[in-house]
């Protein structure tokens, strides 16, 4: 039998106590009995091993014992029998039987790797041909990599196997290179093996002549790169790579370079600082974050930083997304700032306001902590918008609201209500006097003149103001009060200002009265027309009357117009009265002799409808008035609201043979263009200006130019409210042509008027 038996092993110390002379010479022992440590290591590990193992199982137990001789691997197989013995101990028979098989280790290991490796034999080229190289030895992954069973490549020249060739090729560069002392490190090989690009990391080793060369298949590596590069280099998102430790940057993608505005080799040389100014220079961790960036252009960025880690080239590094937030966050900043700002002047919008004042006067209440709210209505806002377009209009509203900011502290806060109407809380503990003072400079800064287009528009402010918690307790009635105090202010002329005071009160309900009345107010019974006499200077003859109505109310006797006209405007009355007041005077005047005139005044309410050129035809038939005889005082007012269609219907007026005037010349806007745009039989200069014409050196000179600007026109002036020779005399030497005034009498009924009538015609009282 192939077995080779050996003695007995005694447990405790271990001793072969005989061995058979096959087992001696395979175990490399003397004559036993001899210690198992005399044994070689493998053989003594085997022979312990199959032992132990008997025992525990106590049955026969096989092991395999190997040893490298020469570079070949052989197998001892070891059989430990366990005997039962009447001697003290334990004892074993143990058997050893060399396989008969060899292994080469050297081939085993070669051919079991994924590397590709060869030994090479170079062979010198004959004349120009190059070098060739014979294979000695190959493995499997080089065969496969060169597309040969190993056993046909064996002992072949490289340049006779196609795929192979390029391999002969690369190490002849290699050798040529290194005769010019330029090796590199390590040589890279791609080709084309059966329409798969192969590619290969080549390693070559030199000793005795004979090459040995690894080829590494580097496809795989490759594919990653690639990979890499399409999630990295070309992703549209912003991307780039830091040094955990030293927070310098590694890579960068383009989007990056494209968002930061920087060219590659200047954003690696950059400093995290550069980018985020105020950033610590240590890499953050993972995880995401809001960040301010900064580009090479100095733009703001806000962005969204994810940060992971990664290792690059073996280093610890980051990897950051950056999302450029930009945009979204100057929307949702846009929108919030729209929910409480007036998109076109930026200032607060009524929701902010009525916030803000609920607020405030909850504070004020509680701690007797007083404010002021002060509410502004522009004057004349309506007529720059309705004469020059919208855009002056909000050109205006913006440069009022910036005019009113600059004048306020940074707590106080000024809002938008609508149209022309802004808002200002004043807040802090305010004198009446600091208020007053306020008011005062806001109403200047608002008339300074605007610019706009090469216009230069004027435009005043009304203001009322009232004071928490003296005049209200809550917000509501806080701003009726200011409210109340803006009527008094818009009522008493531009550019003035109110506080509230408890007696607005009892005249808004006044007033209301008074609206009452008029509305139920029989006009054939109430109101009545007074006329006074206009003087031609150059003939120093009566040229007619003027028709102003008076209202004889029941209960409060004589009311004047200049009360309940602007009343009447308001609630829509001016219609009926108007129309009342040109068919009495047109009535009157019919009766009159026929070169007199009558003046009708019309404000311009009445010219809204659309139907006051019908109006006056119905009264011119109704008292068979020759229409030359009728004149309609206008204000410029007039010509401000809805230019087109009111310059159409003077102009129908003046095809029937109307006369118009322009009434109160002097008060309004750039009056010289309505004087263009419209015939005009008579322009009236406003009293005002009469007043001070022997005072006031300005007044004096408004006059003189009037009147020259009507007689390069052709148009003829009045001058109204002359109470006084002197003025008398001024206008004169002026050359004005018509007056009017108390001088000569004060507007009077019609029998009154019937009695001048008479006086002029019996040459009486002709002015000299
Ligand atoms: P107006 O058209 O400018 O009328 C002239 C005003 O000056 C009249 O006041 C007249 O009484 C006053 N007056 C005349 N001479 C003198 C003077 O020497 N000194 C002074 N201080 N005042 C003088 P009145 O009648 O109170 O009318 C005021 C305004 O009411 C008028 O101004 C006119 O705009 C308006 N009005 C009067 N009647 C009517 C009307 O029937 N229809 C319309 N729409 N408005 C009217
Ligand atoms: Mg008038
Ligand atoms: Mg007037």
């Amino acid at each position: 039998m192939n077995w080779q038996w050996c003695g007995w092993r005694k447990a405790a110390r271990g001793f072969i106590l005989r061995a058979g002379s096959r087992f001696r010479g395979l175990a490399d022992i003397a004559e036993a009995p001899v210690s198992l440590s005399a044994l070689p290591f493998a053989v003594r590990r085997a022979v312990n091993d199959a032992i132990d193992l008997a025992r525990l199982a106590a049955r026969p137990y096989l092991t395999l014992c190997r040893s490298i001789i020469d570079g070949m691997v052989s197998t001892m197989e070891v059989l430990a029998l366990p005997l039962s013995c009447r001697w003290p101990g334990e004892y074993f028979l143990v058997f050893a039987r060399p396989r008969k098989s060899q292994v080469d280790l050297a081939r085993l290991l070669i051919n079991s790797t994924d590397e590709g490796i060869l030994a090479l034999s170079p062979l010198e080229g004959v004349g120009a041909s190059p070098r060739d190289y014979q294979v000695l030895s190959i493995n499997n992954a080089a065969a496969r990599m060169l597309g040969a069973p190993a056993e046909d490549m064996r002992f072949r020249l490289l340049s006779e196997v196609s795929a192979a060739e390029c391999l002969a090729r690369l190490l002849d560069r290699r050798n040529r290179d290194r005769a010019q002392g330029a090796a590199a490190p390590s040589l890279e090989l791609e080709y084309d093996l059966a329409g798969e690009v192969i590619s290969l990391q080549v390693g070559v080793v030199e000793t005795d002549g004979l090459l040995a060369v690894t080829l590494t298949d580097v496809r795989e590596i490759r594919n990653r790169e690639v990979l890499f590069r399409s999630l990295f280099d070309d992703n549209p998102v912003p991307m780039y790579v830091r040094h955990i430790a030293t927070g310098a940057f590694l890579n960068v993608n383009a989007a990056a370079l494209h968002l930061y505005g920087y060219d590659r080799p200047a954003f690696l040389a950059l400093d995290i600082r550069n980018l985020e100014p105020n950033s610590a220079a240590r890499v953050g961790s993972s995880g995401e974050r809001f960040a301010h960036h900064r580009t090479a252009s100095g733009a703001e960025l806000d962005v969204i930083e994810y940060t992971r880690a990664i290792t690059v080239g073996g280093q610890a590094a980051t990897l950051s997304t950056i999302v450029d937030v930009t945009e979204r966050k100057r929307a949702e900043e846009r929108i919030s700032f729209l929910a409480h700002h007036d998109p076109l002047t930026g200032v607060g919008n009524r929701t902010t306001f009525s916030q803000e004042i609920e607020e405030a006067v909850a504070t004020a209440v509680a701690g007797h902590q007083p404010f002021a709210l002060v509410l502004i209505d522009l004057d004349d806002f309506k007529a720059v918008n309705d004469t020059l377009g919208h855009a002056a209009g909000d050109s205006l509203l913006i440069e009022t609201a910036d005019r009113i900011r600059r004048l306020l502290r940074r707590t106080d806060l000024v809002a938008r209500l609508g149209g022309d109407e802004f808002a200002v809380l004043l807040r802090g503990a305010l004198s009446r006097d600091d208020v007053q003072l306020l008011a005062g400079r806001i109403i200047q800064a608002i008339s300074q003149p605007h610019g706009y287009e090469g216009h230069k528009l004027s435009i005043g402010a009304s203001l009322g103001a009232a004071i928490a918690p003296v005049d209200a307790r809550d917000a509501g009635t806080l701003l009726k009060c200011a409210d109340l105090a803006l009527y008094r202010s818009k009522r008493e002329g531009k550019g003035t200002f109110h506080f509230f005071e408890p007696e607005m009160d009892a005249e808004m309900r006044e007033r209301r009265e008074l609206e009452l009345e008029l509305r139920s107010a029989d006009f054939d019974r109430e109101l009545e027309l007074h006329y006074q006499p206009i003087i031609s200077l150059r003939s120093g003859g009566l040229r007619g009357f003027e028709a102003l109505v008076r209202w004889r109310n029941p209960r409060r006797g004589m009311v004047s117009p200049a009360e309940f006209i602007p009343l009447a405007e308001e609630t829509g009355m001016i219609d009926a009265i108007g129309r009342w007041v040109l068919e009495e005077a047109c009535r009157r005047a019919a009766c009159w002799p026929q070169d007199l005139i009558i003046a009708v005044n019309a404000s311009a309410v009445q010219f809204r409808q659309g139907r006051f050129a019908e109006t006056v035809g119905k009264a011119i038939a109704a008292s068979g008035l020759d229409p030359s005889r009728l004149e309609i005082e206008i204000t410029e007012s007039v010509l401000l609201a809805d230019t087109g269609a009111n310059l159409a219907l003077l102009q129908r007026l003046k095809d029937v043979g109307v006369r118009v005037a322009l009434d109160d010349f002097g008060t309004g806007y750039s009056s010289m263009s309505y004087l263009r745009r419209f015939p005009f039989s008579r322009l009236k200069i406003d009293r005002s200006f009469i007043r001070d014409i022997g005072s006031s050196r300005e007044s004096m000179a408004i006059v003189r130019a009037i009147i020259g600007l009507g007689a390069n026109l052709g148009i003829d002036t009045t001058a109204e409210g002359v109470e006084t020779g002197a003025q008398l005399e001024l206008l004169k030497q002026e050359r004005c042509g018509e007056i009017q005034g108390f001088l000569f009498s004060p507007p009077v009924d019609s029998v009154g008027a019937l009695r001048i009538i008479d006086s002029y015609r019996g040459g009486e009282s002709k002015v000299a």
